[in-house]
């Protein structure tokens, strides 16, 4: 089950995970049972940690990695040529789930194989710095990309600065002195 196109209008914001107050992206949930629950080398690296699979929900809005169907590949790791993805558990080696809030530094591991093992996770910690090549997105087995410029506005209204106005090119024009 690939990740959801309509994931911004479909899902809402469940945590924030932040590099600082100006660098971070947004988790959008409730996830769901999908490839990852069904993929043996994840289910038996969930099962080696002795941690129980759940829902996880969709990390980032224009560069979106739905969490739930990512089963640790690593094609858009590999794929990307300005480093938006790290493998989150090689900096904070905790349960999925404690990511939907959190706050890293985005020291984690951008090469494909050193993934920690399959219950990790591709993050798009550094989605900001996204050209929009989308390399990553016909890589990934499972579709679980979506990356998509436009959803910069889902981003903004998340976070409370999104202006209606501005984005419809309708704000009066500045006064002329
Ligand atoms: S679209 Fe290109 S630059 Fe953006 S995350 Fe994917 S591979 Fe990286």
């Amino acid at each position: 089950m690939p990740i959801d196109p309509d994931f911004p209008k479909n899902h809402q914001v469940i945590g924030k995970h932040s590099i600082d107050d100006e660098h971070y992206h947004y988790v959008w949930g409730p996830g769901r049972a999908a490839e990852a629950t069904e993929n043996e080398e994840v289910k038996a690296a969930f099962a080696a940690r002795g941690e129980q699979q759940v829902p996880l929900g969709v990390h980032g809005t224009m560069v979106a990695i739905d969490w739930d169907s990512c089963v640790a590949d690593g094609a858009c790791i590999e794929a990307c040529p300005v480093q938006v993805f790290q493998w989150y558990r090689t900096e904070q080696d905790e349960p999925p789930q404690q990511m939907v809030n959190a706050t890293s530094v985005g020291t984690g591991s951008t090469v494909k194989e050193e993934r920690k093992d399959y219950t990790d996770k591709a993050d798009p910690i550094r989605e900001h710095d996204c050209i929009w090549c989308m390399a990553c997105v016909s890589v990934c087995p499972p579709q679980a990309v979506k990356v998509d410029q436009s959803s910069l506005e889902f981003h903004e209204k998340a976070a409370g600065t999104f202006n209606e106005a501005l984005s419809k090119g309708s704000a009066p024009p500045p006064h002329a002195h």
